[in-house]
């Protein structure tokens, strides 16, 4: 359905919808259906195939996504690493050259370092903060800026505008992995940036059942990696199409409060004795604040923070907790715990880790939807 221009709210959950529904049915059914028929006219990459992304429940959540990104055109993937390796595999070739901030999602960061290595195609990294010296990374084969909105597990926010104003420059793809945002914070496209990526295994789909992955831009960046993707073969299945298509119905409901929750959860935290210190770009004493202030419309529900007596003393809260559930992942409806150097960064050396200024006892929370007190309640128990 097209709507006119509404709230995110409304478009979650009405645009892209076939209208009458099929059937009468108010919600799309899935089509558990491999193929369709077909007169026979139709070149490859139409034929309706689950793995060419093509069925009615990619139709309607591609229509969707687009509405909800403010893109012309948007694709969902297999996983949020289907989204990632497709697009960076569309717009690199042997011989060309990739940056990208320091600090990457784990799977993004090895399949840069050690995946497109082995086809011939170099990187270099950066501080996102810092402008003035990305030109001496750069080279006259540099084809994607790659950044994150809100990196893991410390929220550092990229200066945004300078990325976009930097590619225009020197005419290179900027990509954003907005996972840890969500459209609902961040709308990379209008912006500025030519393709934006989800893992929407997290705050997309919400909640904690499927893994999913999607990419956003204009109409001919997205044909290119769909005709990258239907011969990887990183197809969601339209079971997966289905529950995606619930989940993100309810994104802005979840996000808002996650958004909310979030902060009170970092003041609460960071007024704590046995608490060193919390990272979320919502406290005005992050690093990160002004940016986030400028960019950002919310901050997300992702924070971190240190606990006194490091990795044991870690552990013993995440004995005590009885709501949050200790798990990697997040986006999700239950707020989870993890510490990253056991899990999303257990690939990295002692002095990787130091110098990303990740400790051993730094705790990640993935706040959930839970009531505020409750949660509050819960780490000052478990922190007592
Ligand atoms: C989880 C995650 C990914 C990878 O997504 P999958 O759906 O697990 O493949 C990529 N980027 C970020 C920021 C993530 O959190």
């Amino acid at each position: 359905m097209k709507l006119k221009k509404t709230g995110l709210g409304t478009s979650a959950v009405h645009a892209g919808e076939v209208r009458p529904g099929i059937g009468g049915a108010v919600s799309m059914p899935i089509f558990q259906s491999s193929t369709f028929e077909n007169d026979g006219d139709a070149g490859y990459h139409d034929v309706r195939y689950i793995r060419l992304n093509n069925t009615p429940n990619h139709d309607v959540l591609h229509a969707k996504l687009a509405v909800l990104e403010g893109a012309e055109a948007a694709l969902v993937a297999g996983s949020g690493m289907a989204a990632i390796s497709t697009t960076l595999m569309t717009f690199l070739s042997s011989g060309d050259h990739v940056m990208h901030q320091h600090a990457l999602y784990g799977g993004t960061h090895s399949f840069i370092q050690h995946d497109l290595k082995d086809f011939g195609i170099d990187h270099g990294d950066v501080d996102p903060t810092r402008q003035e010296t990305w030109e001496a990374i750069r080279t006259d084969r540099t084809r994607v800026f790659y950044v994150e909105t809100l990196s893991n597990p410390l929220m550092t926010v990229p200066d945004l505008q300078a990325v976009v104003d930097f590619c225009r420059q020197h005419g290179i793809v900027s990509v954003i992995d907005n996972t840890f945002a969500s459209p609902v914070n961040f709308l990379p496209i209008p912006f500025g940036f030519d393709l934006v990526l989800h893992s929407c295994t997290k705050y997309m789909n919400g909640h904690t059942d499927i893994v999913a992955g999607s990419i956003a831009g204009s109409a001919e960046k997205i044909a290119a990696i769909k005709h990258k993707l239907d011969h990887l073969g990183g197809t969601l299945d339209p079971h997966a199409c289905f529950l995606l298509h619930r989940g993100m119905k309810t994104l802005p409901l979840r996000m808002r409060h996650q958004n909310k929750s979030a902060l009170e959860m970092a003041r609460f935290l960071a007024e704590q004795e046995r608490v060193i210190r919390v990272n979320h770009p919502g406290l005005p004493g992050s690093p990160d604040h002004e940016r986030a202030k400028t960019y950002l419309h919310g901050t997300g529900g992702m924070l971190s923070f240190e606990v006194e007596g490091g990795a044991a003393a870690a552990d013993r809260m995440f004995s005590r907790l009885q709501l949050p559930i200790v798990a990697p992942s997040l986006g999700g409806v239950e707020t989870l715990v993890t510490r990253p150097v056991t899990t999303s960064h257990a690939g990295l050396s002692a002095a990787e880790l130091e110098r990303a200024n990740i400790s051993e006892g730094l705790v990640r929370v993935s706040v959930g939807i839970e009531d505020t007190e409750d949660l509050i309640a819960d780490f000052r128990r478990a922190l007592s």
